[in-house]
């Protein structure tokens, strides 16, 4: 597909510094992505001017049923490699391109499909549900998948008498294991942006502002001991619609703190306190402005899933959405 820029080049070099600063960036990306036909996909936890040139910025399970109902022809998926795979297995006709393939998960990391099949044979009549945090080939030896907003119902949705695997992130496990009391054996991975969130700041900070709600991810690393503190356990996109909705003026977010540019965004109004300055995903912010560009202007870098494996992954991607 031939692309002709008839605007001067933002960016002088790939990696390098636009030269007309973000705002003339944003609008040639936005220009590009309409002559390309392309859809520009970013989740939560995206750096902003990212998020800005989006037409759908939202948590894994969003961008996964966006991804399937787009008709653009090309989809640029800014947030790490497993939603990137989640959305070519969705639109095989179509494609989907990344801005920096060394944006992959480190919790997604903490499992492969052997350790399943290892387990598995430990508990034969188990079930086995995946975290969307996981790769194509790990999805192809799971039962279910699940995103943090549906995980609860997911597993709901198994047959009472199954004792279930869940895998990869021991803190979401938990926090399904406790609100729907299954037998659940869990799987020890963890997300080091969510493990940085730690209770003492937690504390000092809810001692500092009272009257704040506090709002915490299930992938926590603190979650165990904080449970009966927050006030809501919420995926990310729960997290951004309840802020909208509560009428308090003041939240401790805990979470990765690239959401945070959204709930300001739409809430000009409200204090939005980080849990932990600290919980940033390098693997997201390898993504930049500047790499989005050049993803559009070179179509780089295509994403592929294995046809066979995709067909076997598919399987708990498309019973989560049809439970969800
Ligand atoms: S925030 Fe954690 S779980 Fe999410 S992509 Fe980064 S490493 Fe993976």
């Amino acid at each position: 597909m031939a692309l002709i820029i008839d605007h001067p080049s933002p960016i002088t070099q790939e990696n390098g510094q636009g030269t007309n600063g973000h705002a003339g960036l944003k609008e040639t990306v936005r220009q590009l992505a309409r002559e390309r036909k392309a859809v520009i996909l970013a989740h939560n936890y995206q750096d902003g001017a990212i998020q800005d040139v989006a037409d759908c910025v939202g948590d894994s399970l969003n961008l996964a049923k966006y991804a399937r109902a787009t008709d653009a022809e090309i989809i640029l998926f800014c947030g790490v490699h497993f939603m990137a795979e989640a959305a070519v297995m969705l639109n095989p006709a179509k494609l989907v391109l990344m801005p920096d393939l060394g944006a992959g998960c480190a919790l997604a990391d903490m499992i492969v499909p052997q350790q399943i099949r290892q387990w598995r044979a430990q508990h034969p009549d188990g079930a086995v549900v995946c975290y969307i945090n996981t790769s194509a080939a790990v999805k192809a030896e799971c039962d279910y998948c699940c995103t943090s907003s549906n995980a609860v119902k997911v597993v709901e949705h198994i047959p009472q008498e199954k004792e279930i695997l869940f895998v990869p992130d021991y803190y979401l496990g938990s926090y399904v294991k406790a609100k729907t009391k299954r037998n659940i054996h869990l799987w020890k991975g963890y997300c080091p942006a969510h493990a940085v969130i730690l209770p003492e700041r937690i504390d000092a900070l809810r001692d500092e502002h009272p009257d704040a709600e506090f709002l915490m991810h299930p992938e926590c690393g603190c979650l165990t001991k904080q449970m009966d503190l927050a006030d809501q356990i919420l995926s990310t996109e729960g997290m951004v619609s309840h802020v909208r909705r509560s009428p308090a003026q003041t939240f401790i977010i805990a979470t990765e703190t690239g959401i945070l540019h959204r709930m300001r965004q739409q809430n000009p109004d409200k204090t939005f306190l980080p849990a932990s300055e600290h919980a940033s995903c390098h693997y997201m912010q390898r993504n930049t402005l500047e790499k989005v560009f050049w993803s559009l202007v070179k179509l780089q870098y295509p994403v592929t899933v294995d046809p066979a494996l995709a067909q076997r992954a598919l399987v708990p991607i498309e019973r989560m959405l049809a439970i969800s």
